[in-house]
């Protein structure tokens, strides 16, 4: 039985995050017929920021939604690396610069302003947009696939894209795996700006302090008239295998010895509910039949580079670049997508791009959380790096590759080891 008598659909998304909801986009606009289930009564994100990267603007502004993104969020005008004890600056970059360069801008957004803008954008297109459906199976069939859901309806198409992130049903299909529990967390916090006008703060800029294992990240929202900040630590419970690790004791235990802007900041979390820092391993298999995982429930990772929802957003346009390739071989059945093809090119291609960032994210997280000597260490090879060097963004923020000989070479890493201090 499906759930509504509305034509059988070509395409179904499971999840109505920012990864699902950009992918359902991304094919109805390619002419395809998309039904979108959330298992949420209502369609919604957390209200605290998000950064989205030229490969991410780049992408919003092919589906006609840069302009608005933009007049809700706020347009940061450098990214600024700090050391959380003594709050010297490491590294900047200048971002007029860097959207010259990439062409697209590094923009700053409150996540349900992002979220939103997506939704209107399915309402527009035409996407069926379905709320209160949990989806518990996946199965293929004969010529596409089936799910069903908790209240026992079930529903069909030529393929199923499982965006359900991190705690993804349709990723056990694939491996036997659990989130990797990395024993950071993350507190949040969206303010009105007068409540942090007084504590140092740049208002234009993306404050980044990074400290013995921990971090504490500062930007502007809604045209500067919100803040919002981000704590992030090591728990000490966690890594005595503790359930209820990340207390706000915690918190406030983590930041001793932090420098002022940073213990000004602190006040203004929200003390009420916090984030544990799971990824997973990376997965080279992300198709099986005509089911497919995209975002988080292909490739979680830690927050460390800020392209979780960025990947998520290039995995539905990457996978509607293929399809609309395929739709030149139109036929008179179905939605003439060869989706064996277009599922291939996807799996050739987005896999690998997503390992890369999980694992930098990974690596990128030990650099910030160094102490003692390599925290020296990193702090003098981050003040020797030029403000316009964009070797380390390059392979990240330029086009999104479409087929694996159009991925760029990754940066060459530096070791700690190496540097005299
Ligand atoms: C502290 C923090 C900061 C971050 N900062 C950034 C950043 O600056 N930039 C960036 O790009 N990324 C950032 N990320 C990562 C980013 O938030 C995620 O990678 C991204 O939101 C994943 O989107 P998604 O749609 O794949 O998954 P989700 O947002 O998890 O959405 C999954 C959706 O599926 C629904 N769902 C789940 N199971 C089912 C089911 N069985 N049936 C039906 N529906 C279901 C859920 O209700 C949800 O709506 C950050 C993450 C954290 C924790």
């Amino acid at each position: 039985m499906n759930t509504t008598d509305a034509p059988r659909p070509d395409v179904l998304v499971v999840g109505g995050g920012i990864g699902g909801l950009s992918a359902a986009l991304a094919l109805t606009l390619q002419g395809l017929r998309v039904r979108l289930y959330e298992q949420a009564r209502e369609f919604g994100e957390v209200g605290a920021g998000l950064q989205l990267a030229p490969n991410c603007t780049r992408i919003l502004h092919d589906y006609g939604l840069l302009g608005e993104v933009v007049r809700l969020g706020f347009l940061p005008e450098h990214m600024i690396m700090k050391d959380a004890l003594d709050a010297s600056e490491l590294t900047r970059v200048d971002l007029k610069d860097m959207e010259r360069r990439y062409g697209f801008p590094y923009l700053v957004t409150h996540r349900s302003d992002l979220h939103g803008v997506l939704l209107r954008g399915c309402e527009r297109a035409g996407v069926e947009l379905v709320t209160g459906a949990r989806c518990v199976t996946y199965e293929n069939i004969e010529g596409g696939a089936r799910v069903t859901f908790a209240d026992g309806r079930s529903d069909e198409a030529e393929i199923v894209l499982a965006a359900d992130g991190l705690h993804s049903v349709a990723r056990t299909l694939l491996v036997d795996d659990e989130p990797v529990n990395s024993a950071y967390v993350a507190y949040r916090g969206a303010v009105p700006f007068e409540r942090v006008a007084a504590n140092d703060v740049h208002e234009k800029d993306v404050v980044l302090y990074v400290g013995p294992h921990c971090h504490f990240v500062q930007y502007p929202l809604r045209g500067g008239r919100m803040f919002n900040q981000v704590a992030v630590f090591r728990s000490p419970k966690a890594l005595a295998g503790r359930d209820d690790w990340g207390t706000p004791d915690e918190l406030d235990r983590a930041f001793e010895g932090t420098c002022g802007p940073v213990q000004k900041g602190l006040p203004s979390m929200w003390r009420d509910r916090w984030w544990r820092m799971f990824d997973r391993e990376p997965l080279t298999k992300w198709v099986t039949g005509r089911i497919a995982l995209l975002g988080d429930a292909a490739h979680p990772p830690l927050q460390y580079m800020a392209q979780g929802a960025v990947m998520a957003v290039e995995d539905g346009w990457v996978l509607a670049q293929h399809v609309g390739a395929q739709l030149a071989k139109r036929s008179v059945r179905g939605s003439g997508v060869d989706w064996e093809t277009a599922l291939a090119a996807y799996e050739a291609v987005r896999p690998e791009h997503c390992r890369r960032v999980v694992l930098t994210a990974r690596s990128w997280g030990e650099l910030w959380h160094h102490s003692g000597t390599k925290r020296e260490q990193r702090n003098a090879v981050m003040r020797a790096r030029d403000t316009y060097d964009y070797a380390f963004m390059d392979w990240v923020y330029g086009p999104t590759s479409l087929t694996p000989d159009q991925e760029p070479p990754m940066y060459r890493t530096i070791p700690l080891d190496s540097v005299r201090v």
